[in-house]
């Protein structure tokens, strides 16, 4: 199998007709097969795939009983892909079909681990898609490295072994290229796509995307530097805490010695020394973030068994 095409689709009743023909077209000199993953719809969406199923051997689906998301969605057409390529694209119509036959050769001759669309013409509504997408975009590009216009273009292309190698979770789809840097496929090329505004139905993602996107942006960028070696980050600081607040107080606690001892000056109790309550509060964060550790440890520990790696080419 050359392609596979996993379409993820949430209420896109009105598009899969034309989408399937435009994409029957594209494919036609092509060993392929289209994967609709219908996530959960409660329009007509299902009764539209199974007529298509029907109707041609290359078509297969999957039905979530439940709307689980788009990651969740393009993870059971990941898992069941067989095609050597493997694309993704929104059911939307707003991603065309026909881009396909070139990113594939594309990705053969240049030999890419993903090749990832960019909507230079972007037609979705400026204020509250374009201008954010914008800066999501100029951050995830700052923080991860990778030179992409449009981490969270629908349409892109990947080899086999990357998306077998994802385990995606929570809205993590917009950063698949990141994910996949992190793994060791580096290899990442972008392709302008053309673009068309929504013809049928409406947008799945309201204004909150964005901000759900940089908290898993965070998320990820911590995950990968430290999911790792847990201690290295909590088990410093909170040892450097702990230091720092133990000696405080026994500097506290010598220099009233000393005081009240050696020189016979009245001190203040050391409840009224505010470096008191400074050296108390760095004790305890520094043991807390020290549990942190332990626990970051644990979970690794535990992790360690499960795989750990993954491959990035196999022949024979
Ligand atoms: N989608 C999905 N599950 C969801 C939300 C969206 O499968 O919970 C699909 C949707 O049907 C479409 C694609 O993900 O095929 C992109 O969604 P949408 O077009 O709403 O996003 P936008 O283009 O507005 O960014
Ligand atoms: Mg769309």
């Amino acid at each position: 199998m050359d392609i596979s095409v996993v379409i993820p689709l949430y209420n896109e009743q009105d598009s899969l007709q034309e989408l399937t023909s435009r994409l029957v077209e594209s494919l036609e000199n092509h060993r392929y097969e289209i994967i609709y993953i219908d996530d959960g719809s409660n329009d007509n969406s299902w009764q539209v795939i199974q007529k298509l199923v029907a109707s041609n051997s290359h078509i297969k689906a999957i039905k979530f009983g439940l709307n689980y998301g788009k990651t969740q969605a393009l993870n059971a057409g990941f898992k069941k892909a067989q095609g050597n390529i493997v694309f993704t694209m929104d059911s939307d119509l707003q991603d065309f079909p026909e881009e396909i036959p070139e990113m594939y050769q594309m990705m053969l001759y240049k030999n890419y681990d993903i090749l990832s669309g960019w909507k230079q013409n972007r037609q979705d509504p400026v204020l509250t898609k374009n201008v954010p997408s914008k800066l999501f975009n100029a951050v995830a590009r700052k923080s991860s490295g990778i030179e992409l216009h449009d981490f969270n273009c629908g349409l892109k292309a990947y080899r086999k072994e990357v998306v077998k190698s994802l385990d995606l979770y929570g809205d993590m789809h917009r950063y698949i290229p990141i994910l996949a840097k992190f793994k060791g496929f580096a290899n990442i090329g972008e392709k302008q796509v053309q673009h068309q505004a929504r013809k049928y139905g409406t947008s799945k993602f309201g204004s909150a995307r964005f901000l759900i996107g940089f908290l898993d942006l965070i998320t990820l960028l911590f995950v990968s530097k430290f999911a790792n070696r847990p201690m290295h980050l909590f088990g410093t600081l909170g040892l450097l805490m702990f230091v720092l607040g133990f000696f405080s107080s026994v500097f506290i606690g010598l220099d009233k010695l000393y005081k009240t001892f050696v020189l016979y000056i009245p001190a203040r109790l050391i409840a009224e020394n505010p470096f008191f309550y400074i050296a108390l509060t760095l004790m305890l964060l520094g043991t807390q973030l020290f549990l942190a550790r332990f626990i970051g440890e644990l979970i690794r520990n535990n992790k360690a068994k499960e795989q750990n790696y993954s491959v990035s080419e196999e022949v024979g």
